[in-house]
């Protein structure tokens, strides 16, 4: 038995070794797999989610990876996270980077390996029209938003009063909202303008100007000390930002002619160290 105990302890160590090697070069493994697998969000319209037609997962975020496997000559799988499991899947092994919709925040930048901001957007609410001037109308009320997201800890803390109700993803807090379960979803203004615009009934509902609670800068997600690619990843999308490639794909989604069917202002750029 004890033997048995050795043996299993000694196979965990060397299994861990083995992830470990494997975390600290997914480049070079990437590389050798040829293929590059990305965790995105399957139901953010614009971002990442399924088209009708083609039933591929598509967005700005998929444009991204798309980009950097084509800079690494390596073919790109794409497998669906949500808010919750990007970062565990991400540290298990599961997929190679997170692109999904993800804010740089230091909690976060314990854990994981951000890339230079490559979207920002700030956070805001879908209200029903008229209903809500200010924040402190939403106070003491139901608010819906989404598990694991930075904003679900910014509405508690910008709203200590009222009750944060967490779905999997955004499309099933607004469900929520248009069944009266909610006053309000928030989460960034970029993924709410996009719902809104996709909705049936948007003239029911409004993002309030002025209710703007937080900045959320934007990285792609890889393993914490996964140094080569974290490189790799920063030079293609400065690259990417110096060539126009970036602002290409801002606007094929979100630009007057977009595929998203929202029009946003571009008011970033791509930097480094931010
Ligand atoms: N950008 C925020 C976050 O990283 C909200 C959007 C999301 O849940 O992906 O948590």
């Amino acid at each position: 038995m004890k033997r048995i105990t050795v043996l299993f302890m000694a196979l965990l160590f060397v299994g861990g070794l083995c992830s470990a090697a494997l975390a600290a070069d997914t480049l070079a493994e990437a590389k050798k797999k040829g293929v590059l697998v990305a965790g995105v969000k399957d139901s953010t319209p614009g971002f990442g989610y399924i088209d009708e037609k083609t039933r591929e997962i598509v967005g700005y975020d998929v444009d991204f990876c798309k980009a950097i496997a084509k800079k690494m000559g390596v073919k790109l799988e794409l497998r669906p996270v949500t808010s919750a499991t990007r970062m565990p899947q991400l540290i298990a092994g599961n997929i190679d980077i997170i692109a999904a919709t993800m804010t740089i925040t230091a909690e976060r930048a314990q854990q994981i390996d951000f890339s230079h901001t490559y979207f920002f957007t700030g956070q805001k609410f879908i209200t029903n029209k008229g209903a809500v001037k200010k924040l402190a109308d939403l106070d003491g009320k139901k608010i819906g938003t989404a598990k694991g997201s930075t904003s679900e800890q910014n509405a508690k803390k910008a709203l200590p009063n009222a009750t944060i109700l967490s779905f999997d993803d955004y499309p099933q807090a607004f469900l929520a909202l248009q069944q009266g379960k909610v006053v309000a979803v928030t989460t960034d203004e970029s993924i709410l303008a996009n719902i809104l615009a996709k909705a049936p009934d948007k003239e029911k509902y409004e993002i309030p100007a002025d209710i703007r609670i937080s900045d959320e800068p934007y990285g792609l997600g890889m393993r914490k000390g996964d140094k080569a690619l974290v490189d790799f990843v920063n030079a293609t999308i400065l690259e990417m930002e110096k060539s126009g490639e970036a602002k290409k794909i801002f606007d094929d989604w979100f630009g007057p002619k977009g595929k998203s069917g929202i029009v946003m202002e571009r008011t970033f750029k791509i930097t480094a160290g931010k």
